[in-house]
């Protein structure tokens, strides 16, 4: 431990010794796609490069699925459907929980690989991603012979059919898990869709689903990039879509689905609010607002980007959060004392630094710690924050998707609310306060679709998760998120 002097008060740096995960973990050169329950080549014989955002090395060539290689996996996912739907129910809860089991099991492996590919710190793929992916199997494996109870009536609901899943890159194994579960627990088929930047564990998937004697063609997965998506989003063959990822993107498959009455959930963008009250416990406000924009490097959808603090005790926040920020390891993902790992590709990074210049041309002020040297390959770009944020500053509006927090102010919880709800987006929201009464008020007022309480980022199998306006609609997660797949 060192202390350094930064501005007029020494900070404590912390030197640690590297602690890297060492399993190894075999990648192979080149993945394929898996249709029908088998590894196939693409169609075009096209790859694309995977690489280490923390290395710039390629750790792998991706199939490159085209409208061919959809098309045979809507198929394969056409013809397993009828056998999949008609077991009885108790049976496919077996194989949920098959895959739960195998997940726990790799779980290690799969914890690295999705550190390597996506750039996420090792202890938040470890202990956030991974038990998560295999609690929402286990969580659905239970459903698969209740669904009645999740939408009663005369008759036994049924399943919607053959499902398109599309996933984003910043929790793609969890994602892919999120949509998989609730889909196959209700007795539909599956194409899915991975992002272009992370499909590793995704193909490790696969080799799980096979492992577990997932009867082919009930899971297909094509990767690829937008075009591959786009394919899936065109195709007649497809009873419904599930999208997560950005608003843009979002709305051109609205338009596509409504024009042939395709089923739709979009789970998209957002530019959450954490409000800060002056009676709030302080500390733990500050952990919560670490939480809330600093995991996962910010690549959340729900991340407390917007904060938003009484105006009273504004100074003694920043001031604290300062403090904590400086704390903050970026580094190595695969090292266990890394806070904030890569970010996960050039382009997003070139995206985020886009925003920063920009915060400071509208005069915000930028707050970034510049006491730990960062490594000169990969993507990285260190904790920040912006003071002197007003609401119509690009910085407070857009999503930044990064590890970049506007910080504002408010007077009163009437003002608080109005400043946390003039957003496009309503996807999330924090609030902090001693006051129960008050913290019920608030979160019944905000348009958000999950408000979090003295706490944030806080997910759950049981527990719908999606938004309001912008950020899209229909849930996932818990016995809501079983409607979608569902029909009567
Ligand atoms: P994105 O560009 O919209 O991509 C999402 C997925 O869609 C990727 O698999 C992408 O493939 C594919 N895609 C791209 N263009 C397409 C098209 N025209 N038709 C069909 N599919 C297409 O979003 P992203 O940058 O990967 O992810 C970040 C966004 O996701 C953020 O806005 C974030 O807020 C949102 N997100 C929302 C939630 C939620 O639950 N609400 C959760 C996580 C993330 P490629 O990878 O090849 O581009
Ligand atoms: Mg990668």
């Amino acid at each position: 431990m060192a202390d350094a002097p930064t501005g007029n008060r020494p900070v404590t740096t912390w030197e640690y010794s590297p602690a890297p995960e060492t399993s190894p973990v075999v990648i192979p050169d080149q993945t394929q796609l898996y249709v029908g329950g088998k590894f196939i080549e693409p169609h075009s014989k096209k790859r694309f490069a995977t690489v280490n955002p923390a290395t710039e090395a390629i750790l792998s060539n991706i199939a490159d699925g085209d409208a061919a290689d959809v098309d045979a996996a809507v198929s394969a996912a056409r013809k397993a459907l009828k056998p999949w739907g008609k077991l009885p129910a108790s049976e496919r809860a077996k194989y949920l929980y098959r895959i739960a089991r195998r997940i726990q099991e790799r779980a290690r492996e799969l914890a690295i690989l999705e550190s390597m590919d996506g750039g996420k710190p090792i202890k938040e793929s470890r202990d956030v991603d991974i038990p998560l992916a295999a609690q929402h199997f286990f969580h659905h494996a239970g459903w698969c012979d209740k669904l009645r109870y999740a939408m009663p009536g005369t008759r036994e609901p049924r399943p919607v059919g053959v499902c398109g899943q599309i996933i984003p890159w910043n929790f793609p194994l969890l994602m892919a898990a999120w949509k998989l579960a609730p889909a196959l627990a209700c007795g539909n088929t599956v194409v899915l869709k991975p992002a272009e930047t992370t499909s590793l564990t995704a193909m490790r998937l696969a080799e799980i689903l096979q492992e577990c004697d997932l009867p082919p063609g009930v899971v297909n997965i094509v990767t690829g990039a937008g075009a591959t998506g786009k394919a899936l989003v065109d195709h007649a063959g497809v009873d419904k879509i599930a999208f997560t990822g950005s608003t843009e993107v979002g709305k051109q498959i609205a338009q596509a689905c409504a024009k042939r009455g395709t089923r739709l959930t979009l789970e998209l963008g957002g530019k959450s609010a954490n409000i800060i009250f002056a009676d709030a416990a302080i500390d733990q406000a500050i952990e919560g607002i670490v939480q809330g924009i600093w995991f996962n490097q910010g690549h959340v959808c729900c991340a407390g980007s917007r904060l938003f603090v009484e105006e009273s005790i504004l100074p003694e926040v920043t001031r604290k959060l300062e403090m904590r920020m400086k704390t903050l390891r970026v580094g190595d993902p695969l090292d266990k004392n890394t806070d904030i790992g890569a970010i996960n590709s050039k382009q997003q990074l070139a995206i985020i630094e886009g925003y920063i210049a920009e915060g400071s041309r509208e005069g915000c002020t930028v707050c970034q710690p510049n006491h730990q040297t960062l490594p000169t390959k990969g993507y990285w770009c260190r904790p920040t924050f912006m003071t002197g944020v007003q609401p119509a500053h690009v910085v407070a509006r857009e999503e930044i998707f990064g590890p970049v927090l506007a910080v504002m102010s408010f007077r009163t919880p009437e003002e608080a609310i109005s400043r946390a709800n003039n957003s496009p987006y309503g996807l999330a929201a924090g609030i902090w306060t001693e006051k129960g009464s008050k913290m019920f008020d608030v979160a019944r007022r905000l348009q958000a679709g999950v408000v979090w309480c003295n706490t944030y980022n806080q997910f759950d199998a049981t527990s719908p998760f999606g938004g309001f306006k912008e950020s899209g609609f229909g849930r996932e997660g818990g016995m809501q998120g079983l409607a979608a797949y569902l029909s009567e």
